[in-house]
């Protein structure tokens, strides 16, 4: 049986307190809200801080709300809640296809929007327990020197794994952040950082509060595809999110998401080069599946063939367009 670590529990009630307990005890503290990815990790021994700081009791992180024609959405927000909210569902409909193929109902029951974003980036050679590490001489994303994936390599490549941050890129939402200096607000791309040891922004003593979708990324176009062995639970081993704007017969502006492969999802370049003015035309389709294709490339940091993971992303981002647009593409 694998058991959680000793450590002190707090439960704080506002974020002002949480943040009291973050600057309290720097790099002592690990943030919990739903607990479905933490705790786990926990018991693996991926994460051994002295004191867990439970999120649950924040009220004000709860609930979606419409604000100056913005989707706010708090940080405490489970998935269910998310994918099954009637706003989310007409305006946005990929960030509920996300959230709603996010593992298992259970889950998305306790799981939260925040935890989400702030997920953990993982690895065959990482997410393992003690013994599983211990024997291999862990690697350099704790405890030990070396990548297994990428053995010359200075920088860990464990894969993004989240479903829902690859679309809150692609419709250009933000973040809300707040620390000892008060709340900033940035976009979600830039809230990720290439490195899988730790792959977003946060400092120690920082949490996330919020996701915000500004009013002007109403009437996006957006869809979610995602590739993974069963449908009942399983983390992505590829993920592409589509937020488009324009019709079928003229689109305006397109971005791709792909995720699953390194540290940060890949937004791929050049689209609205081959796409704006242009109808969604069966070749037009092809060039941005080719696109991708040429722009992605899968690492063994999942347990699933690369090659293959690089074969399906083509066809993802052509099921990614179709859903987005209506119809095949
Ligand atoms: C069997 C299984 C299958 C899964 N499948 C998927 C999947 O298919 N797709 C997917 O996306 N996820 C999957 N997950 C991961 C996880 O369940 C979800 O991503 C979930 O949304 C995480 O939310 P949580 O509230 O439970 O996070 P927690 O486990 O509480 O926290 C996760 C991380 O986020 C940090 N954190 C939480 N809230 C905040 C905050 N407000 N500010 C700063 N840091 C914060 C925590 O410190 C921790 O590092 C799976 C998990 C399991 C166990
Ligand atoms: S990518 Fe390399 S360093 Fe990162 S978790 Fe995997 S084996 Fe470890």
């Amino acid at each position: 049986m694998l058991t959680l670590p000793h450590f002190t529990w707090s439960r704080p009630a506002t974020v002002h307190e949480a943040l009291a307990e973050l600057a309290a005890h720097p790099g002592e503290c690990l943030m919990v809200a739903g607990g479905t990815d933490a705790v786990p990790n926990l018991k693996h021994r991926l994460h051994e801080p002295r004191r867990i700081v439970s999120l649950g009791g924040i009220a004000e992180l709860r609930g979606i709300r419409i604000e100056d024609g913005a989707l706010v959405v708090g940080a405490l927000t489970t998935l269910s809640a998310l994918s099954a909210h009637p706003h989310v569902r007409e305006h946005f409909a990929g960030v509920a296809q996300a959230a709603s193929l996010v593992a298992s109902p259970q889950i998305r029951n306790m799981g939260t929007v925040g935890g989400n974003l702030c997920l953990d980036t993982r690895c065959t050679y990482y997410n393992q327990t003690f013994f599983w590490r211990e024997a291999l001489g862990f690697c350099l994303k704790k405890d030990g020197v070396r990548c297994h994936v990428v053995p010359q390599g200075k920088r860990c490549v464990a894969a993004h794994s989240s479903d829902v941050a690859p679309v809150w890129i692609a419709v250009g939402a933000e973040v809300e952040i707040a620390g000892p200096e008060g709340r900033r607000r940035q976009s979600v791309d830039d809230f990720f950082v290439g490195d899988g040891v730790h792959n977003n922004v946060l400092q120690s003593g920082e949490m996330v509060t919020r996701v915000i979708v500004p009013e002007a990324s109403h009437g996006l176009s957006t869809a979610y595809r995602k590739l993974r062995p069963r449908a009942a639970i399983d983390f992505p081993m590829l993920g592409v999110a589509v937020g488009a704007r324009g019709t079928r017969e003229r689109i305006e502006s397109l971005r791709v998401v792909v995720s699953a492969l390194g540290a940060k999802p890949r937004v791929i370049g050049g689209l609205d080069a081959l796409a704006a003015g242009q109808a969604l035309s069966p070749a037009l389709a092809d060039a941005i599946a080719v696109a991708a294709h040429k722009q992605c490339h899968p690492l063994i940091n999942v347990p699933y063939d690369a090659d293959w993971r690089r074969d399906m992303v083509p066809v993802f981002v052509r099921r990614a367009l179709g859903d987005a647009f209506g119809g095949a593409a």
